[in-house]
């Protein structure tokens, strides 16, 4: 069994260390801070009895269980992030422990009367009965990852300690600055050496995620003419007027907030204007490819449209691909999914097989040769003041780890 005060007791020794990152540093890690998370780390592993254990000069940590069999069994890899969110501040976090919790309001701060409610966030009710861990609701709690990074460093441990349990070679890797979008862009896929891994790194005990989004970004520029207004007849042109037509002519119902599942959007997050000069930026997301390609063209043809009939280019536009879809490249390898989902029902958890609508650093991952779809690590409300995490679950993604060596091992005898 996975004891439950150990998993506890080192999910708060993570949770406590501030990790924020910082997407306007240049630097990796963003953050110094990160470094002191990572050593710790480091130093955790090599304690448990993992071995080549390494850290990089931008604090990427990495480190092996070897194999137990005698017979050939592919590498996997297990990998997860140790810095927050920026959304939210990760400092002097004081986690909250919530036994048998009973369906009902959770007073995070009552001076600041900070509620955590299940009648706003319902999936509260799944866990009633079970240990929830919450903030004191002033800080992010950094269950995204740290609860990743608990159950991965616990699997080990157990794997280590029950070697009646065979399994292959694993490698475990640890990464800063996934929050700001890096966390796969340092990442040495060669040193790791990992026929293919998981990212636990997804929220509802259950989750399992092999599909994300197509990305790219958009930056409209329309430029106008600016003119004195008491003398402007026929010579002023308001970029401000064009931008707003060229807003319009998009479809208004294929944005975030119209959309789920599989449907894509086009998104407009900032818009800055003046007379002169009015910049659009927009995020462009669909899972299908030709959908994605569709989308781009989309918008690329609108500008071309509207500039006609102004008979000259008032628009601009400039389209950058971002992430893709991972499932092209975890479609040739699915038995990876497959083993996943039936550890997962071996043990009794109903697999919540969903496509992502966002990236994750498995996507990147996945693009740089490591297929990685992503597993839950168990928390709720990331990257906020009501983020929690049922310590189950994340017994549950220990247990989730420690099946998927033992099967990989076994059905490649
Ligand atoms: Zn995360």
């Amino acid at each position: 069994m996975i004891s439950k005060e150990n998993i506890i007791k080192r999910f708060v020794g993570y949770v406590t260390v501030d990790t924020e990152s910082d997407p306007n540093s240049e630097t990796t890690p963003s953050t110094a801070k990160q470094w002191d998370l990572a050593n710790a780390l480091v130093e955790e592993l090599k304690a448990i009895g993992m071995q080549d254990v390494t850290i990089d000069e931008n604090a990427y940590i990495m480190a092996t269980l070897p194999s137990t069999v005698n017979h050939e069994v592919p590498t996997i890899g297990f990998i997860s992030h140790f810095d927050t969110s920026p959304d939210f501040t990760g400092a002097n976090v004081k986690p909250q422990i919530h036994e048998n919790y009973d369906g009902k309001d959770i007073v995070l701060n009552a001076e600041k009367d900070i509620i955590l409610s299940p009648d706003y966030f319902d999936d509260l009710l799944l866990y009633k009965g079970q240990t929830l861990i919450t903030t004191d609701g002033t800080t992010l709690l950094g269950a995204d990852d740290k609860a990743g990074i608990t159950e991965i460093v616990s699997a080990m441990e157990y794997l280590i300690k029950n070697p009646e349990i065979k399994h292959g070679k694993i490698r475990v890797g640890f990464t800063p600055d996934e929050e700001i979008g890096r966390g796969a862009h340092k990442f040495d896929v060669k040193k790791f050496g990992a026929d293919y891994a998981y990212t636990m790194d997804g929220s509802q005990v259950g989750e399992l995620e092999y599909e994300n989004f197509n990305a790219a970004g958009a930056v409209v520029t329309v430029q106008g003419k600016i003119v004195h207004p008491g003398y402007a007849k026929g010579k002023m042109i308001n970029s401000m007027y064009i931008a707003t037509e060229y807003i319009n002519s998009l479809p208004r119902l294929e944005t975030p907030e119209h959309t789920e599942g599989y449907e894509g959007f086009f998104h407009l997050h900032t818009m800055t204007g003046e007379v002169d000069q009015t910049t659009l930026e927009y995020i462009i997301r669909d899972h299908d490819k030709e959908h994605f390609e569709a989308r781009k063209e989309v918008m690329e043809k609108l500008a071309i449209e509207i500039n006609s009939q102004y008979g000259r280019e008032v628009i601009s536009i400039e389209i950058k691909d971002q992430y893709f879809n991972m499932k092209e490249k975890v479609e040739p390898v699915m038995h990876i999914v497959d083993i996943a989902e039936e550890a997962m029902i071996q043990l009794g958890i109903k697999p919540l097989i969903k496509a992502i609508r966002g990236g994750t650093d498995g996507s990147q991952l996945s693009y740089m040769g490591l297929p990685c779809p992503n597993i839950f690590a168990g928390g709720h409300n990331f990257h906020g003041r009501y983020e929690y995490v049922p310590v189950e679950s994340m017994i549950k993604a220990t247990e989730v780890i420690c099946k998927i060596a033992e099967l990989t091992a076994s059905k490649h005898k």
